[in-house]
């Protein structure tokens, strides 16, 4: 990190950890469910009622399911002998459900990141950095042509739907980059922000937690105590950062079974010890869960052969693509991208950038409305693309594009066009900090202005406050390993 503050800089230190885009994680688990193990899977199906049998168990439940656009919606009732519960913030409203009284057994705790230019933060890895006079530490990590600097951990007591990206907490980590480095960095260098709810475990004396604290994070938390700096679960005081990364399964009396808290590091011990008990209930004797050896879709066979880096992809590239598109593609499809190949050769379009000045295709927007259940213009560019998270302001610029580019694929006419790009565009609104013009990049002004279908750029206003629409933690892009 070339900016890093070297004053009093007495030592480093190294250590090797692992990041994914939690949104494709996700998408994964639910492809390789649907496409090798029978899964049906459905998006925007909110359930919205339990019905219990005459000897009190579940036997169905009432789904709300919609096309992604959730004012319209049909219900359809679902029979199972058994339901599972996975549901993270929303898990204790699920929960009062089926059970006589709401059992706040979720504390949520709220983490935000910012995305920066890495012109103006560059960094060639990931690195941390330990909070003044604070006992956390954040992380600024490379992504793309963009830097984003997180997190924060702050108990959270407002809706889950709609986590605020809080105005002190953008502060904060620019007051923390700031205060390590030479970046010199205010809110108008911020392109994009976004915030998300950890599901942690309310403490009892009688939880019944599984999982243990994996060995390297307390050798992480050694080396961090050696060095000076704090990492979850060491910091004093009422912060949700002291709270338990653990997971909980529960069962209830009428059979519903519950998995809580937990990280996204260890889903697949959740996974193992949830379907260890779905087993055990609906009587399936000695089955146990797959996961531990389970590749996921687009794992190569041979995993060995893909791990190098552009220079040595020339002998497995396609004709018409170069290496650093192919490994665009290869880390985010797998060995899928060969769908997205083929799309380069039904249409030399499918090529062009979908969002100026970001990696990704317009062939994976076509991609993820026919091979991954995308339903609204948000998904596409929040969450199976990262767009929305890269540059809200680019995002913005391509959203009617994009919408035009998949309505004849989802059926859409114009109303709904103009209807999912305005959702887009409340969203860009609240993840760009509202600040005076005088205060924004001359250059960015220029650009902004030469948007032809901008309008006029946004003149501040009193709010305090960057509003976030997006649900939860599932927008997140994690670090996996570190106790965020
Ligand atoms: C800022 C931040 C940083 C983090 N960093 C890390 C990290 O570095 N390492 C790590 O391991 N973990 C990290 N985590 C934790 C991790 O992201 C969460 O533990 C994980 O996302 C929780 O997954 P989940 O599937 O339980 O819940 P979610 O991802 O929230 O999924 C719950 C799903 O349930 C759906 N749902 C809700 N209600 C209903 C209903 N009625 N019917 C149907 N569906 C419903 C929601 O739409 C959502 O899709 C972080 C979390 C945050 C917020």
């Amino acid at each position: 990190m070339p900016t890093l503050k070297t004053t009093n800089l007495v030592a480093g230190f190294i250590y090797y950890d692992a990041k994914a885009d939690d949104a494709r994680l996700a998408l994964s688990v639910a492809k390789t469910a649907s496409n090798y193990y029978g899964a049906v899977v459905g998006t925007y199906c909110e359930l919205i009622k339990m019905h219990h049998s005459e000897s009190a168990k579940i036997d169905s439940a009432i789904v709300r399911a919609s096309d992604g656009d959730k004012t319209n919606y049909r219900e359809i009732t679902i029979k199972a002998k058994c339901f599972v519960n996975a549901t993270g913030v929303w898990s204790d409203d699920l929960r009062s459900l089926d059970e006589p009284t709401h059992p706040h057994s979720i504390t949520p705790a709220r983490g935000i990141h910012i995305t920066l230019s890495r012109e103006k933060l560059p960094c060639d890895i990931a690195a941390v950095i330990p909070v003044k006079k604070d006992k956390r530490s954040i992380f600024v990590i490379p992504w793309g042509d963009q830097t984003y600097v997180g997190t924060t951990d702050t108990a959270y007591s407002g809706p889950v739907d709609n986590p605020e990206v809080a105005k002190e907490e953008v502060e904060y980590l620019l007051k923390a980059v700031n205060d390590a480095t030479t970046a010199n960095l205010t809110e108008s260098d911020i392109k994009s922000s976004w915030a998300g709810l950890r599901p942690l475990l309310t403490p009892t004396e009688n939880s019944e937690v599984h999982h243990k604290e994996p060995i390297l994070h307390k050798i992480g938390a050694k080396i961090a105590d050696l060095v000076g700096i704090a990492v979850d679960g060491q910091s004093n005081g009422e912060k949700t950062a002291d709270l338990s990364r653990n997971h909980q399964v529960i069962i209830s009396r009428s059979g519903l079974i519950t998995v809580t808290g937990g990280k996204l590091t260890t889903y697949r011990k959740m996974a193992e010890d949830t379907v260890d008990k779905v087993v055990e209930l609906v009587g399936k004797g000695s089955l146990k869960s797959l996961t531990k050896k389970l590749p996921l879709i687009g794992c190569p066979s041979e995993i060995s052969k893909f791990r190098f880096g552009v220079s040595n992809t020339s002998k497995y590239l396609p004709d018409n693509v170069d290496a650093i598109a192919w490994k665009h593609l290869f880390n985010r499809y797998g060995t899928r991208s060969d769908a997205i190949f083929q799309l380069f050769k039904d249409d030399p379009n499918n090529k062009s950038p979908l969002v100026k000045g970001l990696p990704y295709f317009r062939a994976e927007a076509i991609y993820a409305v026919t091979n991954e259940w995308a339903l609204s213009l948000e998904d596409i560019l929040s969450r199976r693309t990262r767009a929305l998270l890269h540059d809200a302001q680019a995002t913005k610029d391509s959203a009617r594009e994009v919408a035009e580019l998949v309505a004849p694929l989802l059926g859409w006419d114009n109303d709904r066009i103009n209807s999912e790009v305005s959702k887009v565009e409340a969203l860009v609104s609240s993840a760009l900090p509202d600040i005076p013009d005088s205060q924004r990049d001359q250059d960015d002004i220029s650009k902004l202005a030469s948007v032809a279908n901008l309008g006029s750029i946004r003149k501040t206003n009193s709010s305090t406050t960057l509003k976030n629409t997006k649900t939860g933690a599932r927008n997140t892009i994690k670090d996996e390993s570190n106790d965020n």
